[in-house]
């Protein structure tokens, strides 16, 4: 079993990404695990990929284990890419997803389905225990709905409508979910990446 450290004090990412490795040989340590629950990074990149590595950087220095980290968010084409890198901090960290959610809707009044493109998109970092480093990009395609829906998933799931499903990513049991998304495909990629570094045989 290899242990991975995840730069991230998000639960709800936490659990989806424990999930997506469920029946790999890797085994996923949490900051709050590792006693680090409440270190502060500031993510100031410009990138949702400068700010995955600050992150994995940033723990990597303290544990010299592998690290990784991701960066991720909803991206609004109407919006001019909006919220972006700055999905969590949008109208502040300690608004609510239903407030947040109802300002999208609002922000988006009169604009026609096929302008409602929009994307999850998952930037994965990994820092290796030699320093080396590397990043990942997925992303994950749907449109901002009318109406929030659905019980599952967290953030903006409940306004993210995927046309090919006829519903919202909450409304997806969590392995539907975390087979299409996009921290289910950078996390994945990442696995084979690592895989094919070696990390494995170790
Ligand atoms: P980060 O923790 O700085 O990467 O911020 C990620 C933010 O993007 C989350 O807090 C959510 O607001 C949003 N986000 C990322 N992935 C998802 C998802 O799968 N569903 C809903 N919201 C997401």
């Amino acid at each position: 079993m290899r242990e991975i450290i995840v730069a991230t004090g998000n639960k709800n990412k936490m659990t989806e990404m424990r999930e997506i490795l469920e029946d790999s040989n890797v085994k996923l340590k949490s900051l709050k695990d590792i006693g680090l629950g409440n270190i502060e990074i500031n993510e100031n990149g410009r990138t949702f990929e400068e700010n995955a590595l600050i992150k994995a950087r940033t723990v990597h220095e303290i544990t010299k284990g592998i690290v990784i980290a991701d960066d991720s968010g909803l991206v609004v084409d109407a919006l001019d890419g909006a919220p972006g890198i700055y999905s969590a901090r949008y109208m502040g960290h300690e608004t609510s997803y239903h407030i947040k959610n109802t300002h999208i809707i609002k922000e988006l009044e009169g604009v026609p389905d096929e302008k409602r493109t929009a994307r999850f998109v998952c930037a994965m970092a990994c820092v290796m225990e030699d320093g080396g480093e590397f990043t990942v990009t997925r992303n994950f395609e749907g449109r901002i709905g009318y109406e929030e829906k659905g019980e599952n998933g967290f953030g903006y799931d409940p306004i993210f409508y995927l046309p090919e499903y006829g519903c919202m990513s909450s409304e997806l049991s969590p392995e539907e979910k975390n087979g299409i998304s996009h921290r289910g495909k950078a996390l994945r990629a990442m696995y084979e990446e690592l895989f094919r570094r070696g990390v494995f045989n170790e």
